[in-house]
Parts: C-alpha cells; structure tokens; sequence
C-alpha cells in the first residue's frame, strides 16, 4: 500500500516513527482522559455569527451537522460562573495590580531585571495585538456551550462547492499561495502540499499547518464515516476506501503523503507550544476552576503530567529558527502570518455546517493559542513564581480548553493513522 510516511520530517530533526510511538503509547492515553473531564469538555463558542466574507448561499440541512448546545444546569456552576473562568481569581486580581502600576508607571525595582523588562513589554501588552485568532465574545447572549463528548467530529456529508470555497480562500487569500484559483472552484487547481517553493521558512510552514489542519479533519471523517445509516441504527467507523482517496500516493499523485508529513509537523508545533506553556500552569493561582476541588486538583495534575511529558520528547521543532532574521523584517513577517491566521479564524464563520464549524472554530483556536504561546517565550520565562507578582502573559479558560482540544484532534489523527495502516495492511 502506498499511504505510508516514514523518516525523518523536512524542517526538523525529527522522524515519524518517535512521533508515532511517542503520541500512541505515552501522550495519548493520558490526554483522552483529561479531556474527558469537565472543565476541557464544555466549550462556549458563538456558532451563528453571520460570515463576514460573502453571503452564504445554502444553509446545511445535513442531518449529521446539527449541533446540540448544553441547558444550562448540565454545565458546571464553577464553570458558567465569570468571576472564576475568565482568568484564574488570582490571575485577575494580578492583572488589576498590574494596571494600576501601570497607570502609574512604576516597577516594582525588587524584582529582577528580566522580569522588570518583562513587565515593561506587559504595560504595552494589549491581549488583542497578541492573539492569532478570533476570540467570540463569551459574554454575548448568543455563544453557548457545547459539549465535545457529545458533539464528536466525524463525517457529515458536508462538500462540495460550499467546502471548497472554505479551503480555497483559506489557501488562496489567506496562505501566501503563489497562484489563483479561475472560478468555478476546481479542487484539482489546489496547490501542492509542500508549500510554495522559494518562499521564506515562516511561509512555508505557515501553509504547512493549515495543510496538516486540513489532513486532520479528513483523518477524522475517514475514521468516523458514516458506514450504516438506516431508520432503527446509525454505524460510524473506518472507511478505507476514503481514507486512500484522500492519502494514497497513487491517488494523490504524490500529495497524500506530503499532506500527512504537514500533519506530523503541526503536532511538533503544538506539542512544543505545550512544552513552553508549562511554567503558565505550573503558577500557584492557575486553577481548572469547575467548583469541586478535589476533582479540579487532580485534573490539573494530570495536566501538568502532560506538559512534563511534552516537554521531554526528545526532539522537538525548533522555533528560533523562524523569524531569525532582520528584527524589522521578522516583525512584519510576523505580524502578516497574525493577520492571516486572524483572518482564518473568521473564516469558520462561513462554514455552512455547523458541526464542521464547531470543530474548525475550535481548531483554528487552539492552533492560534499555540502560535501565542511560541511568540510569548520571553513574558512565559518572566512569569512570577509566586503568586505575589504580576503576570506577564495570561490564558483564558476558553484558550485553555481549546488549546487541548485542539492538540487531542491531532494526538488523535495520528493514533489513527496507526489504525488505518493495521486495516490497510489486513485489506491486502
Ligand atoms: P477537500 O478536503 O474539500 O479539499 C479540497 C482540495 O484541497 C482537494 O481537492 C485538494 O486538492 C486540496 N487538499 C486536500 N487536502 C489537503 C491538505 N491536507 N493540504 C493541502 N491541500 C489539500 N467534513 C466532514 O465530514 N466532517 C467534518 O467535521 C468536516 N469539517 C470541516 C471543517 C472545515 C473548516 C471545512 C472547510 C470542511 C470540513 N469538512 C468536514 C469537509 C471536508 O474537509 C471536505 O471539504 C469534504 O469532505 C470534501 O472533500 P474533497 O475530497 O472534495 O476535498
């Protein structure tokens, strides 16, 4: 069979099998499980925000893409309450000191000199100038909660023209792509997956995340297809023969693969940004605030259980190979790939299938609060250790849950793709 990516991943000292055996033996288990917990499954999003693009022309009547929102007495009280979620209580009380000292100017000179720095770079933090992605108004009457557990990602029906228009302005307008799709949409005019030869490195591996973004979805739609649908039972499970449409080198003249080594390379990405937000969770104040303490405490030790363990894979990405050029040049390089990912984040706004939608919603968060994590090394490092300094660098509970979330969909693709090469391997 020809579906198979082995060795070592372009851009990085790093080759497939110690991801495969790193992700399904040790990481994934234990992150099916935190993710299982209250506080990661209950996610508010807004999911009929009007697309701010076009004007969506079908509205999905697909079955399979209804979504259904929580009733208020199934979410936690801890969770729904403001005060506890939207930073930590700590947290906030931090970062009111922090204003005021900043209002006022001062610095607290007991404190070292990279902290101080630290802090000076936070009284010109704006939370808004930092994020990648955009953050839905979790206070408007209309953003809900969802329950992940409930609501899984898994094949719709949703595609055709209305899919195609999503993923094509995602690479056309939104990926740096060196061509033009002519309409009517061809999906045969998408470019190849390596990413535009003679781009810059940050470029490049701009694209290659939202391509492996793309091979996870169509992972998870080919692992939970709708096999059986008849008026008495539904039956999801493997479809091999979807899978090799969308990943078989012969099929995809050679792209599939590189579609999947795009998948191993957004995992490097996430899972370094877990790496580097360990600190953040490690702070006393931070809690996985559901309003029972005992389950909260355990929960957050698994977490920290997890962060250690992506923090000693032994091969990580290294990210200070982006944007090391001209500081000026890195700079509007940077902000560019922030515009675009911004911009890719509104774009879930357009997508007419709602379930699709939901998950695309929360990926496209999750991956944003990754990218914030790797570009705020510096304010992580200066974190205070105890709770009595001001923070520089803050996660609200819905970056939290979807930076997990978002991480367990990739975990999982490539836990699939184990499963797919035992099915493949029976089917010859
Ligand atoms: P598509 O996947 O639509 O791809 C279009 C073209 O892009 C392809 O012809 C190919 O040239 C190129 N391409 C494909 N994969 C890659 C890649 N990894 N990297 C670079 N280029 C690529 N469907 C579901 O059933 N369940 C879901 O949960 C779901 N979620 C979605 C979320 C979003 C945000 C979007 C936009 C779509 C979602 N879909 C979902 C639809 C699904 O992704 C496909 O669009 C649909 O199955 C049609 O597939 P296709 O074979 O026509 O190619």
């Amino acid at each position: 069979w020809s579906v198979a990516v082995t060795g070592n991943l372009d851009d990085c000292a790093c080759d497939v099998e110690t991801i495969d055996s790193f992700n399904n033996d040790q990481l994934f288990p234990k992150l099916q499980a935190l993710l299982e917990s209250d506080y990661f499954r209950f996610y508010k999003v807004t999911l009929n925000k009007p697309c701010p693009f076009w004007t969506s022309s079908s509205h999905c009547g697909l079955r399979d893409c209804a979504v259904k929102p929580c009733s208020p007495n199934e979410v936690p009280e801890g969770i729904r309450s403001p005060s506890h979620n939207k930073y930590s209580a700590e947290a906030n009380e931090q970062q009111e000191e922090c204003e005021k000292t900043n209002h006022l100017g001062a610095v607290d000179v007991s404190l070292s000199e990279e902290t101080r720095e630290a802090l000076l770079d936070w009284s010109k933090y704006d939370d808004e100038a930092q994020r990648f992605c955009v953050v839905d108004d979790e206070d408007s009457p209309d953003s809900q909660y969802v329950d992940l557990l409930l609501n899984p990602e898994r094949f719709t029906g949703y595609k055709g023209p209305e899919a195609w228009q999503i993923w094509n302005s995602i690479y056309e307008e939104n990926c740096f792509k060196p061509y033009t799709v002519k309409r009517p949409l061809n999906p045969n005019s998408f470019p190849s997956s390596s990413g535009g030869e003679g781009q810059c490195v940050e470029k490049r591996a701009f694209y290659r995340l939202i391509s492996g973004l793309h091979a996870s979805i169509n992972i998870h739609l080919s692992a939970r297809y709708l096999l059986q649908d008849s008026w008495f039972q539904k039956k999801w499970g493997h479809n091999i023969s979807e899978f090799k449409v969308r990943f078989d080198s012969e099929l995809t003249a050679g792209e599939g693969p590189k579609r999947l080594r795009n998948l191993y390379f957004l995992y490097l990405i996430e899972l370094r940004a877990l790496a580097k937000a360990l600190p953040f969770f490690q702070q006393h104040g931070i809690r996985l605030y559901t309003g029972r303490p005992e389950e909260d405490q355990k929960h957050k030790e698994l977490l920290l259980e997890i962060l250690q363990l992506a923090k000693s894979f032994p091969l990580h990405f290294d990210e200070t190979s982006l944007f090391a050029g001209d500081e000026k040049e890195a700079a509007k390089l940077r902000e560019d790939i922030r515009l675009s990912f911004l911009n890719i984040s509104r774009i879930m706004d357009c997508v007419d299938c709602f379930k699709c939608r939901l998950w695309g919603k929360l990926q496209t968060q999750g991956l944003g609060t990754a990218l914030k994590i790797l570009f705020s090394e510096r304010q992580i490092k200066a974190l205070p250790v105890s709770s009595d300094h001001r923070p520089s660098f803050q996660l609200n509970r819905q970056e939290i849950v979807s930076l997990l979330n978002a991480f367990g969909r990739i975990s999982t693709s490539i836990r699939e793709l184990k499963n797919f090469r035992s099915l493949l391997a029976e089917d010859w």
